[in-house]
């Protein structure tokens, strides 16, 4: 039994039970697991941007959420490669709460350090990339109700309604009655701390998520258990919660913390104009035909606008007077 508590506490404390009890990915799939090609181009796009910081040495190359560490690994084998120059400068820092995967993460990539957060990390010039992290981040409910507005608390497994300040209700969502609206405050700080430091050092960072492009009222709340759909009240720590990104709350905390950003663009255009689809084929080439199948069908679901391409969006968040990047053709401001 546990005195009401309001969801975003609720959510914070389940997945932290969650992260430190379960190997997460027996209930969802992402990106880098579905396909080596996500972070090898990742990587590819990671050893650009830093040409285009100037070749800093050292750089911090950042991953926040590593979950497995497939993104890094893949990134860093690529980046070998491809890119002796920027393998050489970079640095790896991660920053992952679980003790659990931390372990898993330092059998992929050895030569990392841990983070709690952004705070510990060294004042360096940094690539940052975060792969549905944002999505893991606790959220506040408000509900419209009349004129005013209630928020949610989990009393006991169910719902409960408390006044809410309309003050703390984020503005223009064009909520009807009954209809949620919602806020991370966690999102908005990392970004926000992102933006300060891009603000004293060169310094881009890649967010991947899936969410609207536009902030628009709903209830996104999510919970998996067993690659299934549960109640997001199940016991705490019995399944993964997550929900949207609201890109556009995430470019406009950017830009208010004096940053700038390119994007939001789709994943499927981010990484077709990054060659997605040229990397599988000259992968497949010399595998046989059931391991080109499956890489074709890889690259598929991350781009295909029934699968990720379309839900998931890419937002990166830059240095002022940061050039367009590569992926984000002309979608700088
Ligand atoms: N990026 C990985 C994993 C996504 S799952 C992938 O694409 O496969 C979310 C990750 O964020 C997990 O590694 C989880 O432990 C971590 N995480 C969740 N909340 C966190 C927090 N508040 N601080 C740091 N890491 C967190």
């Amino acid at each position: 039994m546990h005195p009401p508590e309001r969801l975003d506490r609720f959510m914070a404390r389940a997945n932290a039970i969650y992260y430190a009890m379960h190997d997460p990915f027996a209930d969802f799939t992402t990106a880098p697991e579905i396909s080596q090609v996500f972070g090898e181009i990742i990587g590819l796009w990671a050893a650009v941007v830093w040409q285009m910081l100037g070749s800093p040495d050292p750089v911090l190359l950042v991953e926040a959420g590593p979950g497995r560490g497939t993104l890094m690994a893949d990134a860093r084998r690529a980046i070998g490669r491809a890119a002796p120059g920027f393998a050489a400068a970079l640095r790896v820092h991660l920053i992952e709460t679980s003790p659990r995967l931390r372990t898993i993460q330092a059998a992929r990539v050895p030569d990392a350090v841990w983070h709690d957060s952004l705070d510990s990390l060294p004042d360096a010039p940094a690539i940052l990339l975060a792969n549905e992290f944002l999505d893991a981040l606790p959220i506040r409910q408000f509900v419209k109700r009349g004129e005013g507005w209630t928020e949610r608390f989990v009393a006991d497994g169910a719902w409960l309604e408390q006044a809410a300040d309309t003050a703390e209700v984020p503005a223009g969502r064009n909520a009807a009655d009954g209809q949620i609206v919602e806020l991370n405050e966690p999102a908005r700080a990392f970004v926000s701390a992102l933006a300060q430091r891009a603000r004293r050092h060169p310094g881009v960072a890649l967010l991947v998520d899936y969410g609207p492009m536009r902030s628009a009222a709903g209830d996104s709340l999510q919970a998996l258990a067993r690659r299934k759909p549960v109640d997001p009240l199940s016991p705490a720590g019995s399944a993964d919660l997550t929900a949207h990104v609201d890109f556009a709350d995430m470019a406009a905390t950017a830009l208010s913390a004096g940053a700038a950003v390119q994007g939001p663009v789709t994943q499927g255009a981010f990484l077709s104009a990054l060659g997605v689809l040229q990397r599988t084929e000259a992968l497949a080439r010399g595998r046989s035909e059931t391991q080109a199948a499956a890489l074709r069908e890889g690259t598929r679901r991350l781009t295909g606008a029934a699968a990720m391409g379309d839900l998931f969006k890419v937002l990166a968040v830059t240095s002022p007077g940061c050039e367009p990047l590569p992926g984000f053709a002309a979608a700088g401001r």
